[in-house]
């Protein structure tokens, strides 16, 4: 989902040349393609994006594989900039990297001052080990690696699949699928309670760009890029209805996990970059709907061919 909209806008900016390497385009797990890779195209600056992520379902299943890939993709891709000499460099982090229970909004400085929230332990622990290993690297070889943090990501592209997607992408395709088949009732996880900040892609993208400036460096490890609000996951719901037209019932399935009650990001040190969100919450869904109905018809279209 990121890197389409990374890919959109640096296309746009004549200050960069892009070489773009797709996920499946190589071994990410072997260290000989990867070091092979980043010689053969010797990059000035990389903007990691590899690793598997997805919602509280994906993260209670399957905490082995996503700890697992996180990680060794991530000491693949930074022993491969230490042989080829990357001075320069952006990891994405999540917002589960801090502690369950701290104080809202979440400075950069919380990070490693409590337990973590047991749904994502695993995933956040492989993500703590990326920060870390940027600081390690900044503080050892000079780098200038950043770990951007962004809250709550949705978008064109997001995860629709009920058994891997974060709530956003989730809840678009349980509300759609009910309006379009005259279902009644959706079911929806949780309380409610619990709130989540949400931020559209393209504003994370933007946020990415400004880290590649030269003005941003290892002394802005670790950066959040939080869109500077949140809202209940009821109220959320409620908005994702609407923007679907889905006027039924919502059950609270209470049985499944709130996860984290709260995780807002403070964002002060990416505003003073000047960097602030574009994107509403109201219009980023809208823009993710009108994605998602334009992607099924394709992939309807393909099905009837
Ligand atoms: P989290 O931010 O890591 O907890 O991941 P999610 O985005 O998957 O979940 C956020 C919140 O939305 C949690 O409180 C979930 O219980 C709640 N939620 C409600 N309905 C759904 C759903 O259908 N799918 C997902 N993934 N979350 C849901």
């Amino acid at each position: 989902m990121l890197g389409h909209a990374l890919v959109a806008q640096l296309r746009n900016n004549p200050d960069h040349q892009v070489i773009l390497v797709q996920q499946d385009r190589l071994d990410w797990y072997s260290f000989k393609q990867v070091t092979a890779l980043m010689t053969q195209y010797a990059p000035s600056t990389l903007v990691c994006l590899l690793g598997k992520s997805g919602g509280i379902a994906l993260n209670q299943a399957a905490p082995a594989d996503l700890m697992l890939d996180n990680l060794l993709i991530v000491l693949n891709v930074m022993r491969a900039c230490q042989r080829v000499n990357i001075q320069k460099a952006v990891f994405l982090g999540s917002s589960c990297m801090y502690p369950s229970h701290t104080l809202q909004p979440m400075h950069e400085r919380l990070l490693f001052s409590g337990y973590l929230e047991p749904t994502s332990q695993s995933y956040a622990v492989a993500k703590l080990a990326l920060l870390q290993l940027c600081e390690a690297f900044n503080q050892q070889y000079g780098t200038h690696f950043i770990c951007a943090i962004p809250s709550s990501m949705y978008g064109p592209h997001d995860d629709f699949d009920q058994k891997s997607a974060h709530v956003v992408g989730a809840l678009i395709n349980k509300f759609h699928h009910a309006q379009v088949n005259q279902v009644s009732q959706v079911t929806v996880w949780g309380s409610g309670l619990p709130s989540r900040e949400l931020i559209y892609v393209d504003d994370v993208a933007r946020a990415i760009i400004r880290c590649l400036a030269k003005d941003v460096s290892a002394k802005n490890n670790p950066i959040n890029v939080g869109y500077g609000g949140d809202i209940s996951i009821k109220a959320l719901a409620e908005m994702i209805a609407k923007t679907v037209g889905f006027s039924g019932q919502m059950l609270w399935d209470r049985s499944q996990s709130d996860g984290v009650s709260q995780k807002r990001l403070d964002n002060s040190q990416l505003t003073s970059l000047g960097w602030s969100a574009q994107i509403s919450v109201e219009q980023g869904l809208e823009l993710t709907y009108q994605w998602y109905l334009y992607a099924s018809a394709e992939a309807h279209d393909q099905i009837s061919v």
